[in-house]
């Protein structure tokens, strides 16, 4: 049951992981105002490949670009384009890499210019629940401890967890087995086990969780049309504390 990847599959991962975060980290350096989605994503496929990697969401049933970018209220999956980043706006940006064969997944949300304290609030809150719940990602803790301290983070803020859409194992595939839930009691789940290396990935909104699919078949909006927020990292479990994988 357990997909426990070897020392030698991590530090391939890690590499995967290293090549997200450092693109994740030059979009903290861009001025996003008056940018297209698709001029961010170019940017962003450059970037993984200038690090000798292969963008992983390229393609990945089908999906057409490097990056998902979601602003405001889409939540995951939107499809890079001709939309214009405005001041004020919240913007989630999801990337995934392959090297040798093994993927790397993280996600952070970014303000363009001056947002409000409500969406400033909304961010810290949805990281704060992620890395509440990577810290409980340790061996011998079933997965449902990870999943319900996320939940209670986001929730005991009067926040929206997304439930149809989850966090994942991941190796030589991008979604692996076990499916990873923001959300569940602390018996849920399997054991977790050193090796195993999970893609937690909180997405928390500022009203209703409830979530719809665009008609372009990807774009993931919330019912109220509220802001949303996205973080993920992929992490290991270890004999002792988690190491984050999607970190340099
Ligand atoms: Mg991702
Ligand atoms: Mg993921």
């Amino acid at each position: 049951m357990c997909e426990c990847k070897t020392k030698d599959e991590i530090e391939i991962m890690r590499r995967a992981g290293n090549v997200v975060a450092r693109t994740l980290d030059m979009v903290e350096e861009l001025n996003l105002e008056g940018m297209t989605t698709g001029e961010l994503d170019s940017l962003i496929e450059d970037h993984i490949r200038s690090q000798g990697a292969v963008p992983g969401f390229k393609g990945y049933h089908g999906f057409p670009a490097a990056a998902c970018i979601s602003i405001d209220d889409e939540v995951v999956h939107g499809i890079p384009g001709k939309r214009i980043m405005k001041a004020g706006e919240i913007v989630s940006v999801d990337i995934g890499s392959i090297v040798d064969g093994f993927y790397g997944d993280s996600a952070r949300t970014y303000a363009v210019g001056d947002i409000s304290d409500e969406k400033r609030l909304l961010m810290e809150w949805t990281k704060k629940s992620l890395m509440a719940g990577i810290d409980k990602a340790r061996k011998n803790n079933k997965l449902g401890v990870v999943s319900s301290t996320i939940q209670l983070t986001a929730e005991g803020q009067g926040y929206g967890v997304v439930r149809r859409l989850v966090g994942h194992g991941i190796g030589r595939k991008l979604h692996e087995p076990p499916q990873v839930p923001n959300f569940g009691s602390p018996n849920d789940g399997p054991v977790l086990r050193p090796g195993m290396v999970l893609a937690i990935e909180p997405m928390v909104n500022l009203g209703s969780e409830v979530v719809k699919t665009m008609p372009d078949g990807w774009t993931e909006i919330t019912i109220d049309g509220k802001s949303s927020a996205h973080y993920e990292h992929t992490i290991v479990i270890t004999e002792s504390d988690p190491d984050i994988l999607t970190l340099v």
